[in-house]
């Protein structure tokens, strides 16, 4: 008899690949296969994604084409889960889309054996529950790095976003699941672990006497970061995403311990007081600048990424431009920029109205990417001359053209034998290129730069 068989589309952050892989892991439990396209599958489940409408509305679309092939299909089980079965208090989602079976919001997701036998009894041998979806072991493709959920939800309730909603309050993972994931990761051959959570320097290890007797620190969130350094494999190690409000100095004094990538994420959303007091981000610029100095004065090598919405209800001229200042005082490495899109539910949506036109937060939208690509490029070339250390995560083969294909057979042989290119992220995570075969993969490296781009360290392997 052939094995039942499922097919998973995902959408989103990285928290939901993560919860993907959850998914992934708990099909495997119950005996299912991945299919290559949902038309061989039995059960189709798409992660969905909230964050703006854009994404809602390719999920109707997907929805709709996958409604075709269930009508030729009738047997097929076709599921929506993750964000936006979450913020549906209403039902106003579901409604538009009455082809779907399974409705869902994630942390639901230890109920889809039971579900499934329900509709389809032949697919499954034990429907068990799994009351805490935390605890589902994920199914990982890559073995040498890995993200690894501490937390889901949050209590933050930022006026312009649907997380609150769609995940519910926050809620941690106990510290020893934490670490025995890791371990187990570690003891399968990963090096590189980033913690996720929404505010995941917020973390409170709901088992707090597990810490080590030896740990240095009362911060819930840095005492992690110290139990994961003891752990020998471990190479490297970065989280995603932090909150200002929580960078205390133990955490910070936690991200020089060896193993911590000169890396941080940490989202700003604005430069302006005003604007970030409706957002509810809960500081002031004056906060976050002062976030910034303490880390650069412990970690002067670090970069800094950061997310920034331009075009947020309210937002003057005058106020944007002082994003464009702050980004320039920061000399920010990386922004994941994106324009307000109103949330239905939302206190922003219930509160403010969307007062930019569409052709202002482009405008300011391209002006910021201006500032970023100059600033990147600027930033990258303190690393021309430097050695930096990179995981490599993928390779590419030398490229043959048809002109080389023409060449004499003597001299194609050698162009073939080229090794091609290695490629990976260094501890500042900046992408890095450099010449290398394919067994290079899953190493760490020494890459000594020899030019930069806006995106990109290109250099040679340092044997
Ligand atoms: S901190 Fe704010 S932006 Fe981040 S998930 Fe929580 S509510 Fe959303």
């Amino acid at each position: 008899m052939s094995l039942p068989t499922y097919h998973l589309i995902t959408y989103g952050c990285q928290m939901n690949k993560n919860d993907s892989e959850r998914l992934g892991g708990l099909f495997k439990a119950m005996g299912f296969v991945s299919a290559r396209v949902p038309e061989q599958a039995d059960l189709v489940l798409i992660n969905t994604c909230s964050v703006r409408q854009s994404a809602e509305d390719r999920v109707y679309s997907v929805v709709g084409n996958l409604a075709q092939i269930k009508k030729e299909r009738p047997g097929m089980i076709l599921g929506v889960t993750g964000c936006m079965p979450g913020r549906d208090r209403d039902g106003a989602i579901r409604k538009r889309i009455p082809e779907v079976d399974l409705y869902f919001p994630t942390a639901e997701m230890g109920q889809l054996p039971r579900w499934i036998a329900e509709l389809r009894p032949e697919l499954v041998n034990s429907p068990d529950l799994i009351e805490d979806y935390l605890k589902i072991r994920p199914d990982r493709h890559a073995t040498r790095q890995a993200y690894v959920s501490i937390q889901t939800g949050c209590n933050k309730f930022c006026t312009y976003c649907v997380v609150p909603f769609a995940r519910g309050l926050e809620k941690n993972r106990p510290l020893s699941d934490i670490l025995e994931e890791i371990r187990d990761l570690a003891v399968h051959g990963c090096v590189e672990v980033t913690l996720l959570g929404q505010t995941v320097n917020s973390f409170r290890a709901p088992d707090a006497q597990t810490f080590s007797k030896g740990n240095p620190y009362q911060d819930h969130f840095a005492g992690l970061l110290w139990e994961i350094n003891q752990i020998p494999q471990i190479k490297r190690l970065h989280f995603t995403a932090p909150h200002p409000l929580h960078m205390s100095d133990e955490v910070i004094e936690a991200m020089t311990l060896p193993v911590h990538l000169h890396y941080i994420h940490l989202p700003v959303q604005c430069g302006d007081d005003d604007v970030l007091r409706r957002m509810n981000r809960r500081y002031t610029i004056a906060d976050y600048l002062d976030v910034v100095g303490r880390l650069k004065a412990k970690i002067p090598e670090i970069a800094i990424g950061t997310d920034i919405i331009v075009g947020f209800c309210g937002e003057s001229e005058a106020a944007f431009e002082r994003t464009v200042e702050l980004y320039e005082r920061v000399r920010f490495d990386i922004s994941y920029t994106a324009r307000y899109s109103v949330r239905s539910g939302t206190a922003a949506w219930r509160a403010f109205k969307d007062d930019v036109t569409f052709e202002e937060k482009k405008r300011r939208w391209e002006a910021l990417q201006a500032v970023q690509e100059r600033i990147a490029l600027e930033n990258n070339q303190r690393f021309v001359g430097k050695t930096v250390s990179v995981l490599v995560d993928r390779h590419e083969p030398p490229k043959i053209t048809e002109e080389m294909l023409a060449m004499p057979g003597d001299i194609r042989k050698i162009i073939e034998s080229q090794p091609g290119y290695g490629y990976g992220n260094s501890r500042e995570m900046k992408l890095v290129r450099f010449r290398g075969g394919t067994e290079m993969v899953g190493q760490i490296v020494d890459v000594a730069v020899t030019r930069a781009d806006t995106w990109l360290l290109e250099g040679n392997y340092v044997a």
